[in-house]
């Protein structure tokens, strides 16, 4: 009997060094995984940084991908890509050449202490909605009950500068 298959949506962000082949590399070494099969990718955009914002900019990306491996197994996997590019855990939303979010994975709500699914900032990051709504506008937010789409239409709606945090 095989495992059954996922769709996951995952966020990528870099901003240290070449962020381009950062967020690239991510994507191999995600497809090279036997249990992960990458769907569809987002175009990357420049955005300005969050939360700390004195350092630069942020190239983020989304990403549709397939997958056997449970939540927990898959988060497993993307800490190990971000420490294999060589992530440096200091500040808060500080610098990183690569983090990996998971934002969907299939219409599943996760909070067990380790893990929160839908990732719990999406709806409120122009850097997530942006890249995931060229490649899933359709996809429902399992809490909230609204499309991608009608949530970056949302955000963008809000256009105060303090939404983005
Ligand atoms: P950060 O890299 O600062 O986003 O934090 C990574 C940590 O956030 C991970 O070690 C997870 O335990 C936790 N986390 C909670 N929810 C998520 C999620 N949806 N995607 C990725 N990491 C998550």
């Amino acid at each position: 009997m095989s495992a059954k298959v996922n769709r996951v949506y995952l966020a990528l962000g870099s901003n240290i060094g070449d962020r381009d082949r950062y967020i690239r590399e991510a994507i191999d070494m995600l497809n090279e995984h036997e249990a992960i099969k990458i769907v569809k990718i987002s175009p990357a955009y420049n955005t300005a940084p969050v939360g700390y914002i004195d350092q630069t900019d942020f190239l983020n990306a989304a990403v549709a991908i397939d997958t056997t491996l449970s939540p927990r197994e898959l988060l497993a996997v993307c800490l190990d890509i971000e420490q294999r590019l060589g992530r440096v855990r200091t500040i808060r939303w500080g610098p990183r050449t690569v983090d990996i979010d998971i934002i969907f994975y299939d219409d599943l709500i996760i909070d067990d202490g380790i893990l929160t699914v839908p990732h719990p900032r999406m709806h409120e990051r122009g850097f997530v909605l942006q890249p995931l709504c060229d490649i899933a506008p359709n996809a429902v937010h399992p809490v909230y009950k609204k499309t991608v789409e009608q949530m970056y239409r949302e955000w963008k709606a809000k256009g105060d500068i303090n939404s983005n945090v």
